[in-house]
């Protein structure tokens, strides 16, 4: 399966990464892709660049900050994302 956001999504069209992205993510497994696990709560624009499809942990923590209502993505890549105590 494709990814639906082949498109639209910057990773993919990245100079040298971008190909490797394609092969192991965009055309075959989506669903192992962090950009993709974050499209499905945030438009794909307001996901950075930064975030990387191999970032599947910085993604969790994302999402496990979103059910505790931290909605916000980081513009630049922080050394670490805190989990919420909220
Ligand atoms: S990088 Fe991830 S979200 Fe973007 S097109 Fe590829 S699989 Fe989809």
């Amino acid at each position: 399966m494709s990814c639906p956001y082949l498109g639209e999504c910057k990773s993919p069209k990245e100079f040298a990464t971008g190909p490797i992205y394609r092969r192991r993510y965009c055309s075959q497994t989506p669903q192992s892709c962090a950009r993709f696990q974050l499209a499905q709560y945030w438009p794909l624009e307001e996901i950075p660049l930064w975030m990387r499809p191999t970032m599947m942990a910085h993604a969790e923590l994302l999402l496990r900050n979103r059910e505790r209502g931290v909605v916000e993505i980081p513009a630049q890549m922080p050394a670490r994302i805190p989990l919420s105590t909220v």
